[in-house]
């Protein structure tokens, strides 16, 4: 068990599940080390793949999970109702101060059932993006002031809100320094587009995927750069099912988290529907093109680091070139990287 005692009374719970979850726990972990307070991490089994899971630990220096539930992929339903149950179990025996979760996964809304049923306070890292998790949250830690007014706008009182950031500016600015002496993966700088593609509204939909896929070649016929794609392991499944063309596109396994930010940094643009690399490319002033109809993360439009193309292939195109005409010099709306420190100086005051 990863305690370190020095805060006697205060033990906090970690409950993730996914590759993001691990990303953006990563700086509240490191800071509870820091701090020398009991913590304990509860890993869903979400995501299980070396690739999407135990790399991750391995390059963010993160202790092993204390406790693996092991839910693997079944029905979200399934899923979600195998986190509650297992949760449950672990929190009945080793009863934490606070419950931990951010994002919006089965594993946020699992272990926050379970959590609430047995009266934990649980804090919400990321809160007011989608909104299910937050009405059972007892702090609600904002990333941007979009979201904040969104939780007040659900009528969720200002008391339990707290505005500190979003923790990928912590995880970027952590990580960007470790990437000097990377393998450069025989990129060359600006000279290359940059896709990430895996929600299931774009790849379990055939036409979507495969007009996604059109748009990409337009930008390689218009461009003539290449068009690297580590593709997830969703996309790759359902690509095989819908026996979608990958012609003139580098399709590559998924890469670790500093190959992901270094691709990133050097892309000369970013295509993606992830709501992380959304974040990562308006922190990293790498202008960004999403292939959905909306976002999570208004904040990056406003700010004109990005725009929306859903999957018309000639929108996808025409985004592309007017984002490539823009100016670098956006603000990043997420925060000032301390994010982390925040929120568990907040949690040490009211717990
Ligand atoms: N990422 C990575 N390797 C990859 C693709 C993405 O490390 O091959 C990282 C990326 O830098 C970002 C996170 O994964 O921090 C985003 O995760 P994902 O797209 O799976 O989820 P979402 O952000 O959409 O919830």
């Amino acid at each position: 068990m990863t305690i370190i005692a020095q805060y006697l009374d205060l033990k906090v719970a970690i409950i993730l599940g996914t590759r993001p979850e691990i990303i953006k726990m990563a700086p509240i972990i490191r800071e509870l080390q820091r701090k020398k307070i009991n913590y304990f991490i509860i890993h869903s089994g979400q995501h299980y793949s070396y690739n999407l899971d135990k790399i991750f630990f391995m390059q963010l220096s993160l202790p092993r999970p204390d406790y693996r539930l092991k839910v693997g992929s079944t029905s979200p339903g399934e899923q979600t109702g195998l986190i509650i149950a297992r949760t449950e179990r672990i929190l009945k025996k080793n009863r934490p101060d606070i419950v931990l979760v951010q994002g919006d996964t089965n594993t946020v809304l699992g272990g926050a059932i379970a959590s609430r049923k047995l009266n934990i306070p649980i804090g919400h890292v990321e809160a007011g993006l989608r909104i299910l998790t937050d009405h059972c949250s007892d702090f609600l830690f904002a990333p941007t002031k979009e979201a904040q007014s969104i939780l007040l706008r659900e009528g969720i009182s200002k008391n339990k809100i707290f505005l500190t950031g979003n923790t990928i500016v912590d995880s970027v600015r952590q990580n960007l320094k470790n990437i000097a002496n990377l393998d450069k993966l025989n990129i060359i700088p600006k000279k290359f587009f940059l896709v990430s593609l895996h929600r299931q509204e774009n790849v379990d939909n055939q036409t979507r995927f495969k007009n996604i896929m059109k748009g990409l070649r337009k930008i390689k016929q218009e461009y003539k750069m290449p068009i690297i794609f580590p593709i997830h392991p969703r996309s790759k499944k359902m690509a095989k099912k819908f026996n979608v063309n990958f012609d003139g596109i580098d399709v590559i396994e998924p890469v670790n988290y500093l190959q992901f930010l270094f691709m990133q940094k050097n892309a000369k643009l970013v295509l993606t529907d992830s709501g992380g690399v959304q974040e990562e490319s308006c922190i990293l002033k790498v202008p960004c093109v999403t292939l959905r109809d909306n976002t999570e993360r208004p904040e990056t439009l406003e700010v004109g680091a990005n725009l929306l193309a859903g999957d018309s292939p000639d929108a996808i195109l025409s985004c592309t070139k007017k984002m490539l005409e823009r100016k670098e010099d956006w603000k990043n709306p997420f925060g000032d990287g301390k994010s982390a420190l925040k929120i568990i100086k907040i949690i040490e005051k009211k717990i």
